[in-house]
């Protein structure tokens, strides 16, 4: 008998907390059972069921060629037969690190792993190691993953001592956050004045898009360069989400100011569990086995996930042309969506939210003005219709090489019927 994604989710339900390995994929916030998926290709996802949809989640991030592009599915197949991992060292890890080191001025070194999370939890672990301070200065809204240090946002939206955003997250694990407003150097300062000596580092999405999307206004990075310099902290771009999107070089070569340390994920491994981290070659030496802060992977730099990010970094290297395109259609559907809705859209590059309010958004207390119930109304009609975001008001729209006019077009047109009847 063909199995329907409700009888799945029954059965995941029984034997996984939630039915999922992660918690956005249950659909809760919106009311639905989750559509089990099939396959991918392009821009189109397919569930169980046989139903198609036109994909704007692109599984988060990774998929800017779209969903199974040839060349990257046949560089994996060959290199499956070879053997799937090793924990040695191969010539893979070497050809990637070089891609980008070679092609991204602000990193002379940069260590692989297999997740945001654990890019971002050793990027904050070098940075104390290396300044030998203590305290992180993260901002509402901004997520870096599950490590326990960086589950913590507003309370009250006062800067204060973080407090756990999740249970299980001792005080003592969160102290050491400090909370500001994105978009607000002032919020930062204070932070800098009040614990002078003791700030390790600021780590900030360059661009915003775990809140909707909230593009870094004008000057905010460059100030936070300054601030960084002048504290003797090291500024942090998590660019999980922005690597190789707004740009090869990602936010950092976007806005033209360079961090001292980067974070990576999703493109980086081209659909495949890949992470890391690098930066300037005097921090990077602190890292074990060259220096004392510890940081290890069994299937880190694993073959086949290198071969995934090798082959997806190649092609956005040799066909520059591709960030006009998507950036060019990203522009497009934000302006579509805009005059039909009325609504705030924020838009960078190939990301775009579309916030259900009609104030701006540029932090985390505008975003959370948002009216989530109607996006969930909207949400499950846009399904009804073929068409797949993500499941949560907070999250961005993708855009791939795949996608034409004529889709971004009748996307337009569907959530203008959605939203005038
Ligand atoms: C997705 C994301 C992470 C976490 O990456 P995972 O691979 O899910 O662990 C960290 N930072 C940002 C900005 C992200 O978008």
């Amino acid at each position: 008998m063909s199995k329907t994604s409700q009888q799945l989710f029954e059965r995941a339900q029984k034997v996984m907390p939630g039915g999922v390995n992660s918690p956005v994929r249950a659909f809760k916030s919106v009311g639905l059972t989750p559509k089990f998926i099939d396959k991918a290709k392009g821009n189109k996802i397919y569930d169980i069921e046989g139903n198609e949809y036109l994909d704007y989640v692109g599984s988060w991030g990774p998929m800017i060629l779209g969903h199974a592009d040839p060349k990257v599915v046949q560089a994996v197949q060959c290199r499956v037969e070879k053997g799937l991992s090793f924990g040695a060292c191969t010539e893979l890890e070497v050809e990637l690190a070089e891609l980008i080191t070679s092609n991204i001025q602000h990193i002379d070194m940069i260590r692989m792993v297999n997740s945001g999370t654990e890019a971002v939890m050793s990027a904050l672990r070098l940075a104390r190691g290396y300044t030998k301070k203590n305290k992180i200065i993260k901002f509402e809204g901004c997520y870096h993953g599950h490590s326990d240090a960086m589950l913590v946002k507003a309370g009250s939206g006062a800067m204060t001592f973080g407090d756990p955003d999740s249970a299980g997250v001792t005080k003592g694990a969160a102290e050491d956050t400090l909370l500001a407003r994105y978009n607000d150097l002032n919020s930062v300062e204070a932070l800098m004045k009040e614990n002078k000596e003791d700030v390790a580092c600021v780590i900030v999405e360059a661009t915003a898009a775990n809140m909707g999307v909230v593009p870094a206004a004008a000057g905010f990075l460059a100030g936070l360069r300054s601030l960084c310099d002048q504290y003797g902290a090291l500024l942090i771009f998590d660019e999980v989400i922005t690597g190789f999107r707004l740009a090869f070089g990602g936010a950092a070569a976007y806005f033209g100011v360079m961090p001292d340390l980067v974070t990576y994920g999703k493109i980086i491994g081209g659909g495949m569990p890949v992470g890391a981290y690098g930066g300037r070659r005097e921090i990077m030496e602190n890292v074990s086995p060259m220096g004392s802060v510890y940081q290890a992977g069994t299937l880190s730099g694993n073959p086949i996930a290198m071969t995934a990010g090798i082959e997806t970094l190649k092609q956005l290297l040799s066909e520059p042309e591709i960030y006009d395109r998507i950036n060019e259609m990203g522009a497009y559907l934000a302006d579509g969506l805009r005059r039909i809705s009325g609504f705030t859209v924020n838009n960078i590059g190939s990301l775009v939210c579309m916030f259900y309010t009609k104030e701006p958004v540029a932090d985390y207390d505008s975003a959370c003005k948002s009216d989530t119930v109607g996006f969930s109304h909207v949400f499950r009609e846009l399904l009804a219709e073929g068409i797949y975001v993500a499941p949560s008001q907070y999250e961005a729209m993708f855009l791939n090489t795949a996608f034409t006019k004529e889709e971004l077009n009748f996307t337009i047109e569907t959530y203008r019927k959605i939203l005038t009847r």
